[in-house]
């Protein structure tokens, strides 16, 4: 790390993504960021490489490749077996420091949420946390603004420098990490301009993972590198891992959901019984909440769906007694169909609704059920 030089920009090449695993078992968002970075790593015409912790986690590799990766570099040890801060993030900035990447992606899982930060500190570069969207190309980037802001296509046809230290500086090559900030009420990109790695953690279930390919994983080449975690790098040891005992909801890999909102207020197990019949009747459905439903203490945190909850990408979503503010539709407004039932005709949700229901949630939700049940007996 001695001769490291972040600021050397054009001595880092290679677009990285962190593959977390638990237990010896990949994460959902390796796949999602690794089939993104291959977006990516094409339009800058350099290699994805996934890089993978663990003890005893070779054989994961080729999985990466399957998704896009065309190398994945694998530190095994038994000191990386269970997480910690410093063992982890030791090693993935002496790997970094030696191979120099580009673009470091890391998903933001709760792992993530912590060693992000830690390395980009430690590499003196800049981290952008939580981005639900990347570019590298200006025309892609240009194509999305066009079609997810309200700048002024002239605005948007003239992007592509920005000051920095009071010089301009062509931004056509930097990573364009863009995420919500101000609660939600608009969307920021921002560029790491004078340092590398570029580093973004993405939240979990935002991007899109790509179907899986054999014939890439067969090719992906698997490289080893030495550990060097010396006793006084750790200033952490796990005791003894603990788990929740309660099975937490997995809204993120839902193929259905039924959320509730403060509408349920005035008989909250009634209008709970109704989401959760919702959601067994269309086949092994979850229920989620607005953060009104959650702060109000009626559902447990892992059920919020939202800009600090969940994002969310089910087959079907159907919202009871939620309004739609913008920190919800930013968590499952990509959802492939969206079903709303509001007594207000007024109401946000109904925006981006494909079906929207004016009606009271507790009269509306039992009949969705029977319709549901009833179809599925008559087929
Ligand atoms: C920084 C920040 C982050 C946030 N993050 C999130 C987030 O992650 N997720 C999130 O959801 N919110 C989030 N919020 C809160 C968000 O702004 C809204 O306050 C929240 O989503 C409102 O929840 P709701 O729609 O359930 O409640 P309300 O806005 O009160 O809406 C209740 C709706 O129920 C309808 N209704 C009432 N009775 C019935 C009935 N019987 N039948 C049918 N409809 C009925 C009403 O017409 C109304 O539209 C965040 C806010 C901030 C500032």
């Amino acid at each position: 790390m001695k001769d490291f030089d972040s600021s050397n920009v054009s001595a880092f090449k290679d677009v990285w993504v962190f593959c977390e695993q638990r237990e010896g078992k990949l994460m959902p968002t390796d796949f999602e960021l690794i089939s993104e970075a291959r977006r990516l790593a094409d339009e800058l015409g350099v290699q994805l490489v996934g890089l993978l912790l663990g003890d005893n986690v070779e054989g994961l590799a080729k999985e990466l490749g399957g998704y896009g990766a065309d190398k994945v570099i694998v530190a095994d040890d038994p000191v990386l077996k269970v997480y910690t801060t410093d063992a982890y993030a030791k090693v993935i900035c002496d790997v970094i420091a030696d191979k120099k990447p580009e673009i470091f992606l890391i998903g933001a899982t709760n792992i993530g949420r912590d060693l992000g930060p830690r390395c980009a500190a430690r590499l003196h570069t800049g981290l952008c946390a939580d981005c639900t969207h990347l570019d590298v190309d200006m025309d892609i980037y240009k194509d999305f603004l066009s079609n997810n802001s309200v700048l002024a296509p002239e605005r948007i046809a003239g992007l592509g420098t920005a000051r920095v230290l009071g010089e301009p500086h062509d931004v056509s090559k930097d990573l364009k990490m863009t995420r919500p900030a101000f609660g939600g009420n608009l969307m920021a990109s921002i560029i790491c301009p004078r340092f590398r790695p570029s580093m973004a953690t993405v939240r979990p279930g935002v991007l899109k993972k790509k179907p899986f390919d054999q014939a890439k994983a067969d090719a992906c080449v698997i490289e080893k590198v030495e550990v060097n975690v010396a006793p006084e790098d750790l200033k952490t040891e796990v005791i003894d891992v603990v788990k929740a005992a309660k099975k937490l909801v997995d809204l993120v890999g839902a193929e259905y959901i039924v959320s509730v909102g403060r509408g349920i207020a005035a008989d909250v197990e009634g209008g709970i019984k109704i989401a959760e019949d919702l959601a067994a009747a269309l086949g092994g459905g979850v229920v989620g909440g607005s953060r009104a439903a959650i702060d109000s203490g009626w559902l447990s945190a892992d059920h919020q769906v939202g800009q600090t909850g969940k994002t969310v990408h089910p087959k079907v979503y159907i919202a009871l007694g939620i309004s739609g503010a913008i920190q919800h539709k930013a968590g499952m407004q990509e959802s492939e169909l969206i079903i709303a039932v509001n007594k207000n005709e007024a109401a946000p949700i109904f925006e981006i609704a494909d079906y929207g229901i004016t009606g009271d949630l507790f009269k509306v939700g039992p009949l969705l059920t029977e319709a549901i049940n009833e179809y599925k007996a008559n087929k």
